[in-house]
């Protein structure tokens, strides 16, 4: 017998044959991972050349904020670099007390609680949360952070079509009607930078007695008139049961939180398997985030200055001809609707000196490929303009305008 028939499968097989990313290596296509030599500012280092920065969370520039670095540096010298250990057992600072304290107030709920990333919230939130008996309901666009809980929990999904409250509402009275229930949904999705229809889902929700979570990610700091994200823009805080934030986008930093009830933050604070066996967020980073919602709190003029780019924007590529679908956001989508497109235009960009996310299938359908641009309170005038520029030279060339 031969070798190849003889063979016995192994388990990293696949891995030799996970040819995706090589091949586009290999093309010089490949538009993952590129390493930044510089901090994440408007304008950033990659290669040793100069890129405005197109693509970052940091929403209102807080990541090189003179302030917010001396709050890291100032806490690694009084309490070291790292916790050592869960909230649960050692790892509690103080400080990490302190700023739940703040979050819960400036939320207007009754407590929070900080768990290690944003996605480990959800996952900690949502499988905690929801058990045998219950269900949950989710839009079909939520982040992967939200489907992953759920694919954790022991509760009953389901999904609805995204936005769609006359699908949301079919699902909702199929359930039996004295089953606990829970709609997670994204506030601000972050892809396509459009908005939860929330006074359609809380409507829902009240007609059909099911609790609400958002995840504002890309909202807080952003949304509302003092940032408190997308349940304040609508005027719903306290029809939103619970509200989770992370730390790596307007705060700068790394971690995540929920805010709601204190009964149900006490719960998820002693069972949740994310916060009892997982270390702390370290000192640098609860400081950061602290000095961070100050300026959130105080400074409402950098909101009012994203606002701006991001209308300046919009109305130029709209202008332009470019598809940029239903975003009302500082995410803003430049739809391409190819895989090849999205590359090419990434990397013409690239070169022009514009750095832009590519968002490919199996992320979204290929049908829906898009460049991801997203903007900063920090941008000036001048890199705004540059880059307009630099995408409407790119999406000629490429043929979308
Ligand atoms: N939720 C949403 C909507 C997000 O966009 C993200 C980050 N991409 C997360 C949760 C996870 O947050 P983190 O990256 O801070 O873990």
């Amino acid at each position: 017998m031969c070798d190849a028939l003889n063979k016995e499968k192994d388990l990293f097989d696949k891995c030799g044959s996970f040819t995706d990313a090589r091949d586009m290596i290999a093309q010089g296509i490949y538009p993952f991972f590129r390493p930044l030599e510089s901090a994440q500012d408007t304008e950033v280092l990659i290669g040793g050349k100069k890129l405005i920065m197109m693509g970052s969370n940091s929403y209102l520039g807080l990541t090189t904020d003179q302030r917010v670095k001396d709050a890291a540096i100032n806490a690694v010298k009084k309490y070291g670099s790292g916790c050592a250990g869960s909230r649960f057992l050692n790892g509690t600072l103080d400080i990490h007390v302190k700023l739940e304290e703040k979050l819960a107030d400036f939320m207007q709920k009754e407590a929070s609680l900080i768990f290690s990333t944003g996605f480990q919230t959800n996952l900690g939130v949502i499988s905690t949360i929801v058990g045998k008996g219950d269900y949950v309901i989710i839009d079909r666009l939520d982040h992967a952070s939200i489907i992953e809980g759920c694919r954790l929990c022991f509760g009953q999904i389901r999904k609805y079509r995204h936005n769609d409250m006359d699908d949301l509402k079919r699902i909702l009275e199929a359930i039996p009607s004295d089953a606990p229930k829970l709609i997670i949904v994204d506030g601000v999705f972050s892809m396509e930078g459009d908005l939860a229809d929330l006074p359609g889902i809380v409507d829902l929700a009240e007609r059909y007695n099911t609790r609400v979570f958002v995840d504002d990610a890309h909202g807080i700091g952003v949304m509302g008139e003092h940032g408190r994200g997308t349940a304040e823009h609508f005027g719903l805080q306290d029809k939103v049961d619970l509200i989770m934030g992370t730390f790596s986008k307007t705060f700068s930093s790394l971690g995540g939180f929920v805010a709601g009830k204190a009964s149900v933050i006490h719960f998820i604070k002693h069972l949740s398997r994310e916060v009892i066996f997982s270390a702390s967020i370290p000192p640098s980073n609860v400081a950061s985030v602290d000095k961070a919602l100050d300026i959130i709190i105080e400074e409402p003029q950098r909101r009012k200055r994203l606002w701006d780019i991001t209308h300046k924007m919009k109305r130029g590529l709209d202008d332009m001809g470019f598809d940029t679908g239903s975003s009302v956001t500082p995410i803003i989508p430049i739809f391409v609707r190819s895989n090849e497109g999205v590359f090419k235009m990434t990397l013409m960009l690239h070169e022009m000196g514009v750095f832009v996310n590519p968002v490919i299938s199996p992320a979204v359908p290929p049908e829906h490929a898009l460049i991801r641009t997203s903007f900063m309170a920090t941008h000036t005038d001048e890199e705004i303009d540059f880059a307009l520029n630099a995408i409407q030279t790119a999406g000629k060339e490429i043929g979308i305008i």
